[in-house]
């Protein structure tokens, strides 16, 4: 029996955006109907596609192997092996057939072919550009898949968010990730300018501490969703950076003039973190704090993860970066930590628009 289930491209031309929908296999549905995606997951795709007000039709549908594994198994199928290079090649041709400007990664299997890291967790909404053929140089996101959503019925609204987010990007095929000027190498001087210009002028600003009681290692604080800078206190290994040198004492008591000023109006992601370690361990009483992401988006999502990562994932185009916080290097922890100030200011801006 012929189990091999061609890619579809779409019938329908004239719309803005330009996707294509790539999942792992076809099953039993697709063998019987001759296209992917018609049988259980289809239905929960089409579903979350009209939710978004894209039009199935409108689409590229494809799997990474368009044979139908034994038991629908695709682990029985080896990587290297003809069913699954065959489809990879065919569909290499059918993507430059029809030149998405967006490929949707189904699942691990799609997002491992991308990519070669299979961690869905990590990666689902982020955008990327694809890494390995056939997707090399082409713009992707990568969600949970349909069938993995039947078991884990909660993943199903945040593929309506990565769906959302791929329409919003499917309008060009340039990658343009966000722009964001992230300062983690400053001078005294210069740091010391940074601060005196936010207590002169009291902007919003957002506020991350990196470490806990005692053990602060940099404050990242963002002046918009596009400028932000790092205050060094701590290196990776615990060495102080100012070595209790007049630098520091003026450093620090400049930082909690502006916390403790309540005209200086500050967002951070779950404040009363940052607002406990600073007075428990530095006697700085934080004041001014006028949003807290966390808690905006629990207004709005109860139900959905609160972290600062999957936030990230939801309302803006940053990529998945959380991994630089374990980094060995000094300055991509630095610029992880400044990234966190800068997307949270961002994503207070997001929220404004929902609340
Ligand atoms: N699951 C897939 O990955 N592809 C299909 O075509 C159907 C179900």
């Amino acid at each position: 029996m012929n189990t091999v289930v061609p890619n579809k491209h779409p019938s329908v031309r004239n719309v803005s955006y330009k996707i294509a929908i790539i999942g792992e296999a076809p099953g039993e549905r697709e063998v019987d109907q001759g296209e992917p995606f018609v049988g259980p997951s289809g239905f929960m795709l089409n579903d979350l596609l009209s939710k978004n007000q894209i039009l199935r039709d409108a689409c590229f549908i494809g799997n990474i192997c368009q044979q139908r594994p034994p038991d629908n198994d695709l682990d029985l199928f080896v990587w290297s092996g003809p069913e699954i290079q065959s489809g990879l090649v065919q569909l290499g041709k059918d993507l430059d057939q029809f030149q998405p400007h967006m490929c949707l990664l189904l699942g691990k299997t799609a997002l491992f072919s991308a990519k070669r890291d299979n961690k869905i967790g990590n990666w689902r909404g982020s955008l990327l550009l694809g890494e390995y053929p056939p997707f090399v140089g082409r713009k992707c996101i990568a969600s949970y898949h349909p069938a993995a959503i039947r078991r884990q019925y909660k993943w199903k609204r945040i593929l309506q968010f990565d769906i959302k987010k791929c329409k919003e990007n499917a309008t060009s095929p340039e990658y343009i990730p966000p722009q964001r000027h992230l300062i983690i190498a400053t001078s005294f001087d210069e740091l010391m300018f940074d601060l005196e210009r936010i207590r002169a002028y009291k902007p919003l600003i957002s506020v991350d501490i990196e470490g806990g009681i005692g053990t602060m290692s940099c404050v990242g604080i963002a002046t918009s969703a596009t400028e932000a800078f790092i205050i060094p206190l701590a290196k990776i290994s615990g060495q102080s950076i100012f070595n209790g040198s007049d630098e520091e004492v003026q450093v620090w008591q400049l930082l909690a003039n502006i916390l403790e000023d309540p005209a200086i109006p500050k967002v951070l992601q779950n404040s009363l973190y940052d607002r406990f370690v600073l007075q428990y361990s530095y006697n700085i009483v934080m004041q001014g704090v006028v949003d807290d992401t966390m808690l905006k988006h629990w207004e709005l999502y109860c139900e959905l993860e609160k972290s600062l990562a999957f936030q990230v994932s939801i309302y803006t185009n940053e990529s998945y970066y959380k991994s630089d916080r374990k980094s060995d290097d000094q300055n991509t922890f630095y610029r992880y930590c400044c990234n966190d100030a800068a997307v949270t200011y961002e994503i207070n801006q997001k929220l404004e628009q929902y609340l």
